[in-house]
């Protein structure tokens, strides 16, 4: 896989187009800036790979948008050496941001040839230190919980209430939630007594659904 100075004239741009749309956070510009989101698509996608949209990635997913991958992350206040959670692996390409901001990154998918072909990717491009597990999402990582901060991919319709079991007193939980379509980017913390409290109510997402549940590939 190669990483030109066309693909970096390319993100430097994307990196301007975010700043346009709100993104402040240095940290995570860097971040985008330094990552070659184009690893993390379909070679037939490469020449789209830095435009400010989602795509498809199979299994009828898709890779968010970078505006989306930014707002969550600076929602999220990584911390060098912070255990994050992750839920909904997709392309890697969220994963990948947590880990250039000196994340311990945990993160599940549950789409097992998603899971896979992932997997096989991270390691190729050097990020084998990303801990992926195929399971059901709603449940977790409980024996590395307590999570610094757990950021959910997909649009929820349900709280999951054993992940925020798994979030640290004062750790912050990103997740686009509502009822219909629209969801509502919103950041949680746990405060001494356990309880939810919102700290930041965010815009407006669309995302693929927060599913429970596994899928097996079919063989
Ligand atoms: N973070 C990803 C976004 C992928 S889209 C990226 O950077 O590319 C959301 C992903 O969430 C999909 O791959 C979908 O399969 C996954 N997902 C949905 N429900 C899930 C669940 N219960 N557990 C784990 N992953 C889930």
């Amino acid at each position: 896989m190669k990483d030109t100075y066309l693909h970096k004239g390319l993100r430097k741009k994307l990196v301007r187009t975010l700043q346009s749309k709100g993104i402040k956070d240095k940290r995570v510009l860097d971040a985008i800036f330094s990552l070659p989101r184009h690893f993390f698509l379909d070679n037939a996608f490469e020449e789209h790979a830095y435009e400010d949209k989602a795509f498809p990635i199979g299994n009828k997913q898709t890779i968010s948008q970078p505006y989306t991958v930014a707002y969550q992350t600076e929602m999220l206040e990584v911390k060098k050496r912070d255990k994050i959670l992750e839920i909904g692996t997709g392309s890697g390409y969220q994963a990948g941001i947590l880990a250039l901001l000196g994340a311990r990154v945990f993160t599940i998918e549950r789409q097992e040839d998603l899971y896979h072909k992932t997997k096989k990717l991270l390691e190729q491009v050097g990020l084998e230190r990303i801990r992926m597990y195929y399971k059901d999402g709603f449940k977790g990582v409980p024996e590395f919980a307590p999570f610094d901060g757990i950021i959910i991919t997909a649009g929820a319709d349900k709280f999951p209430d054993k992940l925020f079991q798994q979030l640290k007193v004062g750790g912050k939980m990103v997740i686009p939630f509502g009822e219909n379509e629209k969801k509502k980017m919103l950041c949680f913390t746990k405060t001494e007594e356990g309880k939810m409290e919102v700290l930041k109510e965010g815009g407006i997402f669309r995302f693929v659904p927060f599913l429970e549940g596994v899928n097996e590939s079919e063989k």
